[in-house]
């Protein structure tokens, strides 16, 4: 509502225009006698300009003027919008009704006559005056009512704007959402999430008793739980499971509010679908008590499974058997193929553990390529043992992987309730010994507990903590056994084999200790320390004079993928300062795994050094004839379970044979391990296999014993008199 400062101050200023100044100063008088604010003007032009300024209440307008006359002068009033409002009275000599008629037509509200009558003068004056007031506080008026109304417009579209938000949000809400009104307990909204839920349309819910809704007739809402509600205003009623119109209950996480409406308490209630949650906490769970790569339980659940099993038999009077057991050569496939095969191969193996099993059985992984077998309900312990045969045969079936066929063995541990321990913990760990026991025995085989066997377990964990400082401590040394040309009885080569003079165990089996410096990444630094030896005590024997002689070296196959063999070769060598040609390195099967062209790359490197390369243990595995063929090998030998039974068995001696005849054809040397009998040597002699190697001349002796040896040979010395080497302590120096 906007004041006008005149007006507000006195509403009683007037504005009297005229040209006559006699006319002027009688009104003047007149007026100002009676209180009011008098303003002249001298014609139209001063008068159209003092109104715009002054504001009056009144104007008082002569009509004849020179100039604009008084009529022109009312007509600008009213075309400018800052004084149309203003009224004017006309002050007139004139009694003609035309020009009165004018006067009103140009905007004048009346007019009065010259010479005035003072009263009249006055009453017209008051009167307009007042009519101006009513006038100016009736537009007041109309302003507020004005604003009043759209104050209450704005409110309303507010309110609609508000009203269409939630709706859109109790529309489009994921939550199920009902609104009960407390006092008829009937529900007044359901949303379509809800009635999505539900199975059914938000009209077929709206109006009934909440008991009255099939899924919820457990679900009523009682004046307690109302009370409760409404005191707490928010409470969490947890899951329940929302039985829709047709197919599966949902579980939801169901929440409730309560609030007043105008005239009405209302129950919100909402009901979160929590399917996803309980699936991923499910999922969790199951990640909890199974291993991710095989699907199989792992060692937590295997634990649970052995508790509830061994309590049955305790209470049953029957048996509980556990089967440890771990691949054969899983570390090398996984170093020299890659990781992917290695899950692979672990899925594989989880695959074929679960069909030697019954229903009630459970096969487990720990990790690694540690399985465990849990067999419960057993009737006795021969039923353990057909099952470890079972897995045995199973796990040697080649695997077909990435286009391989691959052969793993495996040795199993077997373990009993009752007998050899009293929970699940104590029967792993029984089991765990005899798997390393089985292992001791040979590969490929199972071992069942005992007693005796802790003490062999004890050992094994000494060694498997002591390998760790071994070479720093000095504890490493080479044996070399001599191998011979067969047909001329010459000493063509010694191969270095380690030895491990432990403090307190004595002198270890490298069939034992090799696969812990394997395990724990140590072969490679060993095997170069290995190679570095072997290279120098081969230059020493050159250097006391001829013949020279090859040495052999084995290479295990981290040290051909983890370290650079090839500089490691070719540093020792340099070191050494012996010719590669006399270096010769034994390569074992499992190496040949890998017949990619990483594999096939080393070697041809390494022989581009100018060492010879031989393949190990020849015939044992599973290398493949094939592998002779592609790989730059110079020499194979002959593995010793082929020499042993040479003599006793016709058909190793039909393999032998054609081992030999391949080789020939191939322009490959051959080497015969493990040679203790003169029969086999005669055998080995006619089938022209090119050298030997074994007992019945020497078994691995360390340097010192074989100087002397050559030293005899030097002095005209023959093989005959060496074969009792070993008494070599006995010769004289
Ligand atoms: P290998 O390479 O097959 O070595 C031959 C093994 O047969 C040696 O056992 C040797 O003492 C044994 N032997 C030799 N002649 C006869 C015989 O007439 N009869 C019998 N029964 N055995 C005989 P050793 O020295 O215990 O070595 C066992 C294995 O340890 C070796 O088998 C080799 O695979 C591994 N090894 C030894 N030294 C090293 C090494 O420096 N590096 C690597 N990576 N492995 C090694
Ligand atoms: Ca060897
Ligand atoms: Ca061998």
């Amino acid at each position: 509502m906007q004041h006008n400062p005149v007006i507000a101050a006195s509403g009683r200023t007037i504005l009297l225009v005229d040209d006559n100044p006699v006319n002027l100063g009688v009104a003047v008088d007149h007026l100002e006698q009676h209180g009011f604010e008098i303003a002249v003007a001298l014609g139209g032009e001063e008068a159209l300009e003092r109104a715009s300024f002054l504001q009056p209440d009144l104007i008082l307008l002569d009509v004849m003027m020179p100039g604009i006359d008084g009529f022109e002068t009312c007509w600008r009033l009213k075309q400018n919008p800052e004084t149309q409002a203003i009224p004017v009275i006309f002050m007139t000599a004139l009694a003609d009704v035309a020009d009165k008629v004018q006067a009103f037509g140009a905007g004048g509200v009346d007019y009065v006559s010259k010479p005035f009558q003072v009263e009249e003068l006055l009453a017209r004056v008051n009167t307009h005056l007042a009519l101006r007031c009513a006038q100016q506080q009736l537009a007041t008026r109309n302003q507020a009512l004005q604003a009043e109304i759209d104050a209450r417009r704005a409110v309303e579209q507010a309110l609609v704007a508000s009203e269409s938000r939630y709706r859109r949000l109790f529309e489009t809400a994921n939550d199920g959402i009902l609104l009960l009104d407390c006092r008829s307990r009937a529900i007044t909204d359901a949303n379509p999430a809800m009635a999505r839920m539900l199975g059914r349309l938000p009209d077929e819910l709206i109006g009934r008793r909440l008991a009255d809704v099939p899924g919820f007739e457990r679900i009523g809402v009682s004046p307690t739980a109302v009370e409760d509600l409404r005191k707490a205003r928010f409470l969490h009623y947890g899951d329940w499971a929302l039985q829709p119109a047709s197919g599966a209950p949902i579980d939801v996480e169901v929440i409730g509010s309560f609030y007043q409406d105008v005239n009405s308490d209302i129950v919100q209630l909402n009901f979160r679908d929590i399917r996803e949650r309980k699936e991923a906490e499910a999922r969790i769970r199951y990640l909890a008590h199974h291993d991710a790569l095989t699907g199989l339980p792992n060692r937590t659940m295997l634990a649970d499974r052995l508790g509830v099993a061994i309590a049955h038999a305790r209470r049953d009077g029957e048996m509980v058997g556990v089967l440890m057991l771990d691949l054969d050569h899983f570390k090398t496939i996984n170093d020299s193929l890659g990781h992917h095969v290695g899950d692979e191969l672990l899925e594989a193996v989880a695959s074929r553990l679960r069909g030697c099993l019954r229903e009630s059985d459970t096969a487990a992984r720990l990790g690694g390529d540690e399985f465990v077998i849990a067999l419960s309900s057993l009737a006795e312990a021969g039923d353990a043992e057909r099952v470890a045969e079972k897995v045995l045969a199973a796990i040697a079936e080649p695997f077909l992987i990435d286009g391989r066929s691959l052969h793993v063995g495996t040795s199993i541990g077997i373990s009993f309730f009752p007998g050899d321990g009293e929970d699940a913990g104590a029967l792993l760990q029984a089991a765990d010994t005899a798997m390393y026991a089985a292992k001791e025995n040979g590969r490929a085989g199972y071992k069942i507990f005992s007693k005796e066997l802790s003490s062999a377990a004890q050992r094994w964990h000494t060694l498997s903590n002591d390998v760790h400082g071994a070479l720093a401590r000095g504890e490493f040394a080479l044996h070399y056994q001599p191998q011979i040309a067969i047909e001329d009885g010459v000493l063509t080569g010694v191969e270095a084999l380690l030895r491990w003079h432990h403090p307190t165990e004595g002198l270890v089996s490298p069939a034992l200790f090799i696969p812990l410096l394997e395990e724990r990444g140590l072969i490679v630094e060993v095997g170069r320390w290995v190679l570095e030896t072997a290279c120098r005590q081969c230059a020493a024997w050159h250097a006391e004079g001829r013949p020279p002689l090859r040495i052999a070296v084995n290479l295990s196959a981290q040290q051909f993928y983890r370290g650079d063999i090839v500089a490691t070769v070719n540093e020792a060598l340099r070191v050494a300062g012996l010719a590669p040609q006399w270096l010769e390195l034994e390569l074992t099967e499992s190496l040949t795994l890998d017949e990619t062209d990483t594999t096939l790359r080393i070697m041809q490197d390494l022989k581009a050094l100018g060492v010879t390369l031989s393949l190990d243990d020849f015939g044992t595995g599973w290398s493949s004839l094939s592998y002779l063929r592609r790989f730059p090998l110079d020499r194979i030998k002959i593995d010793r379970s082929f020499v042993r039974d040479l003599t006793t068995h016709s058909s190793t001696a039909a393999i032998v044979h054609s081992i030999l005849s391949l080789a020939r054809n191939l322009g490959l040397d051959c080497v015969a391990e493990g040679v203790e009998t003169r029969e086999q040597l005669s055998h080995l002699q006619r089938e022209l296999c090119s050298e030997f190697q074994g007992f019945l001349f020497s078994e691995a002796v360390p340097a010192e014993d074989l100087s002397k040896l050559l030293r005899l040979l030097r002095s005209g010395g023959s093989l005959a008199t060496a074969t009792i080497l070993p008494k070599l302590e006995r010769l004289p120096a």
